[in-house]
């Protein structure tokens, strides 16, 4: 069976981890900053070395490519992100590109000609320093000029770090593929659901979708020393209660979903009075529309019901959800059965974190897997994954662009 070189992968993962490293073991590369665009340079240098095609679309995404002989209109994508979060962690998008790579260049190095092209993609601004997938949805076509609005940078900086990267705002906005036949992507998991029971490879078949609610709980202040207890109307005891119900609702009711509260005002904010009113952020998450649309239906019963156990009012609004992205089941084949041929465990799991695969979903058969992140630490310096397992994931990656360009339009 063709394998890859796995020296070769992890010398490149270090030579990588030295481009915006941190003095704690970290990397930090926030999209098109200096680091990142030292990383690009590096990633291009190592395409040319390899004797493979370089390409770089109008949204600033890099690629790697195979061309098959003679080149097919349609073309199996795989990759991951060299963009970090501000001081992150050296495996995060890395090695899921890495891993591409090395898969193209082992496939040109054993002399296979295969019947479609491949490519190996470096997506732009996956962690969000500009805006977040941004790459990816520009390859989608979903990129707009409104989307500019939500940019994280001033005016200036946005038009600089573009300029530096060569890039446009017109050029983002056309940047949209039609030649996509698949897409694959490799990750470390960032938790702990591999690691904990011993298992290989996780095979991510759906990645979640995300509700978010703006919560208000009203009631009334009053005098912090004088009212009564029996008689306070207290936001905040109302949404305390709610706070700890929805956590244990969930996991008894909805796992694998998870719902978080990770903003919380109490008004009017002081020692000396009870408060009137409580704003909340409330968000949660899980595989299927049909299982968010049960939590929403359930939790907004379950702010009712802790409102009126403390005389209070309460009312939500929703934000845009983020929908869930269901992976292709014959990517997901492809993916068990070259792990299942290298003698490696594997188990389908949820993703509870975003990636460009939820965008490359939307045009094409696409799906992703995990290898184990130790101790589930990632966007953090101390983000590790073994060699062993940075290895079993170039393996899948290669076996699995070996079947899916021979099933070719089977997909
Ligand atoms: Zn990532």
């Amino acid at each position: 069976m063709l394998t890859i070189n796995a020296e070769r992968l992890l010398g490149e993962l270090e030579e990588l981890a030295r481009i915006g490293a941190t003095a704690d073991g970290g990397v930090s590369r926030p999209a098109l900053g200096a680091a990142d665009l030292q990383a690009r340079a590096w990633f291009k240098r190592k395409v040319a070395e390899a004797g493979l095609h370089y390409a770089i679309d109008g949204a600033g995404n890099q690629s790697a490519i195979l061309l098959s002989d003679p080149p097919s209109d349609k073309r199996i994508l795989a990759g991951s992100h060299l963009d970090s979060v501000p001081n992150g962690g050296a495996y995060d998008g890395a090695l899921g590109l890495l891993a591409a790579l090395e898969a193209l260049r082992s496939v040109k190095e054993a002399g296979i000609a295969l019947p479609f092209t491949l490519e190996a993609v470096n997506f732009t601004d996956e962690e969000s320093a500009i805006m977040g997938l941004l790459g990816s949805r520009a390859v989608i076509g979903e990129l707009t000029a409104a989307d500019f609005a939500r940019c994280k940078l001033s005016e200036a900086e946005l038009t600089q770090r573009l300029r530096a990267a060569g890039l446009s705002r017109a050029s983002m906005l056309n940047a949209r593929r039609d030649d996509v036949l698949a897409w694959v992507e490799l990750h470390i998991e960032q938790g702990t659901r591999l690691e904990s029971g011993g298992c290989d490879i996780g095979v991510v078949n759906a990645i979640v979708g995300i509700r978010a609610l703006q919560v208000t709980f009203r009631g009334e202040a009053a005098h912090a020393g004088t009212m009564p207890m029996p008689q306070r109307r207290d936001a905040l005891w109302g949404a305390a209660a709610f706070i700890r119900r929805a956590r244990r609702h969930v996991m008894e009711r909805h796992a694998p979903g998870v719902c978080n509260v990770g903003w919380i005002e109490a008004r009017p904010g002081a020692y000396n009075i009870v408060p009137a009113a409580v704003e909340l952020a409330l968000e949660f998450r899980h595989g299927s529309d049909e299982a968010l649309d049960r939590m929403q239906a359930e939790l907004t019963d379950l702010l009712q019901a802790c409102a009126a156990e403390y005389n209070l009012t309460v009312s939500w609004e929703a934000t845009p959800p983020v929908r869930p992205a269901v992976m292709s089941e014959a990517v997901m084949r492809a993916i068990e059965s070259g792990a299942q041929a290298l003698g490696l465990s594997h188990q389908r799991l949820l993703s509870f974190a975003g990636h460009d695969t939820q965008n490359m979903a939307r045009i094409a058969p696409a799906a992703m897997f995990f290898v184990p992140s130790v101790n589930g630490i990632s966007h953090n310096p101390q983000e590790f994954t073994t060699a062993a397992d940075c290895v079993n994931g170039g393996n899948v990656m290669l076996q699995c662009l070996l079947q899916l360009a021979r099933a070719g339009a089977g997909v």
